[in-house]
């Protein structure tokens, strides 16, 4: 019935959203050997491309790329993610389930109120599913409740924000792969009419996914890497050992 805890679950409003701010991050965690996760809490039926159906399985292939073990979209509504109650429940009833060591959330400021609202969402959920007397059930006839569950570490992904993170991932193996992910998303990103004062064509894309990721790479003295932001203080039980060169 349960299966193995996740290790890392990212979870972000669109499909495509983890692909462009944390898929080298999870692909490089699944080379090592532990079980990573998507959570994308909308299904995309309000795109200007493609069908919610064309999303979901693109969404599928682009999974498939990073090694992701588990992925799942939710039913709440493309351009309507808001911190409500309900949304915590299905967002806890996740986290109970999977039952994340690690899980990635957007940075919780923003363009889009959508993934600035994932953020805030997804922080409460955790809260929420972490109540010893809130009863969640699973989904299935047994209605055996989910025993309460919160993740150990919460980090940001911050590429859509202009903010300094607080740490990188070096990315540099795993760049190429990353790219492939997010090209997987076919009815977005392949050169067409639609849209196209919205979305650059794809050499314009790759230039920019590729300058976004030496620019974070350089901060952390590699080549390629993604940004992230923790709330907590770093700890650090030997000096001698900790990276990044300072002069
Ligand atoms: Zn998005």
């Amino acid at each position: 019935m349960s299966t193995a805890p996740l290790d890392i679950l990212a979870l972000a409003a669109h499909r495509d959203d983890v692909e462009q701010t944390c898929g080298g991050t999870l692909l490089k965690m699944a080379q090592r050997g532990y079980r990573t996760g998507i959570l994308d809490l909308t299904q995309g039926e309000m795109g200007t491309r493609g069908t919610a159906e064309d999303r979901a399985r693109e969404a599928a292939e682009a999974a498939r790329i990073l090694y992701v073990t588990w992925r799942q979209a939710l039913d709440i509504p493309d351009g309507r993610v808001e911190n409500t109650w309900e949304n915590r429940l299905k967002v806890a009833h996740v986290i109970r389930e999977q039952r994340p060591r690690v899980l990635i959330l957007p940075y919780w400021k923003g363009r889009h109120p959508d993934h600035y609202n994932a953020s805030t969402l997804g922080y409460e959920a955790c809260f929420a599913a972490g109540l010893a007397k809130l009863v969640i059930t699973r989904q299935a006839a047994t209605a055996e409740p989910l025993p309460p569950h919160r993740p150990f570490k919460i980090i940001y992904a911050t590429l859509y924000y202009d903010i300094r993170p607080t740490f990188v991932v070096d990315i540099t193996d795993q760049f190429e792969a990353r790219f492939q992910s997010l090209m997987a998303y076919q009815s977005q990103y392949s050169d067409q009419e639609a849209g196209k004062d919205l979305f650059p064509a794809r050499a314009e894309i790759r230039a920019r996914v590729e300058a976004m990721a030496r620019h974070y790479g350089m901060l952390g003295g590699v080549t390629y890497a993604e940004p992230f932001l923790q709330k907590e203080v770093g700890l650090v039980e030997d000096v001698l050992a900790i990276p990044v060169k300072s002069i």
